[in-house]
């Protein structure tokens, strides 16, 4: 490690403030990325500035039709909410298989979304859910906020406020999990929002993305068997030593069936 300093604010106004005044400053979520990152020397920030204690990041409620969640939410702060679980069960269940115990404790919503990794769960919840990314300025669809390989639409010093979900009629996420590092080799999460069917892939390219194929099959028909004779092509797929493009190919398929038969099954989404 190297020196910085550190700033806990303890409003909103106040941590754009510091942001604002330095431009080589950073924010500091969950800290489950960002400090290995510090620790490995891939970043050197000058400062620090903890979202902790900035009340306008936290909590998690309903307006209207639609759920909202702060973006300082930890993982397990979700996973314990009824009105998540009542409202869109998948969506607990995608947090519930993010990392392990110490990840869930510790890791946000904000920073997950914030850091965009192409082979993260919630990136594929919030693409396939057509969620809204809301700031301190404006509000950013799904389809536009997540750019490309760590890239997302925020802009410096934009900070992430909460996300807003529009409650699906039906949705499931289904992950193939890397045994070493616990993130997706493949996951899907499919969703009917709006009359309108949604397929998002992670873990299989440089961002997470949509398999418009998929979703016209389960647009017309919202079954397995109209997914099943469906080929991913691997052209654009990652491929390095944990799994080929081809292999990842094959597990989009798989998983998007998989993923159709339990949102089938799923208890209706109440509330
Ligand atoms: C062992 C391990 C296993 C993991 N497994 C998984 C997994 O299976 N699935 C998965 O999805 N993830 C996994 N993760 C990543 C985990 O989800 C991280 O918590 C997440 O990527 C970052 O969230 P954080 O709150 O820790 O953010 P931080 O590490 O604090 O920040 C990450 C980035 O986001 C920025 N940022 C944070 N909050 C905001 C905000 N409100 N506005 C703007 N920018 C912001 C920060 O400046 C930083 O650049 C794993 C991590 C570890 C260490």
């Amino acid at each position: 490690m190297y020196q910085f300093e550190y700033h806990k604010p303890t409003s909103l106004a106040e941590a754009l403030g510091l942001l604002a005044e330095d431009a080589d400053a950073k924010l500091l979520a969950g800290g489950q990325t960002l400090i290995p990152t510090l620790r490995q020397r891939l970043v050197s920030p000058s400062a620090l500035i903890d979202l902790a204690g900035v009340p306008e990041l936290t909590g998690i409620g309903r307006s209207g039709e639609l759920l909202s969640i702060g973006a300082m939410s930890r993982y397990a702060e979700i996973i314990e909410s009824p009105m998540v679980r009542a409202i869109i069960p998948s969506l607990s269940r995608t947090v519930e298989v993010v990392g392990d115990p110490l990840v869930r404790n510790r890791g946000t919503i904000g920073g997950s979304l914030a850091n965009n990794d192409p082979t993260a769960d919630l990136t594929a919840a919030v693409l396939a859910l057509d969620a809204t990314v809301v700031t301190d300025r404006r509000s950013i669809s799904a389809d536009a906020f997540f750019v490309d390989l760590f890239e997302t639409a925020l802009e410096p010093g934009e900070i992430l406020v909460r996300i807003e979900f529009p409650r699906p009629s039906r949705s499931a996420y289904i992950k193939f999990r890397n045994p070493a590092s616990r993130y997706a080799l493949v996951g899907v999460f499919v969703a009917e929002v709006a009359g309108r069917v949604r397929v998002a892939v992670t873990g299989a390219g440089p961002k997470v993305f949509r398999e418009l194929m998929f979703e016209e099959a389960l647009q017309r028909k919202f079954s397995p068997e109209a997914v099943k004779d469906l080929e991913v092509s691997a052209s654009g797929l990652s491929s390095d030593l944990h799994a080929s493009a081809e292999y990842r190919a094959n597990l989009i398929s798989v998983l998007a069936r998989r993923a159709v038969s339990a949102a089938l099954n799923e208890p209706s989404h109440g509330i």
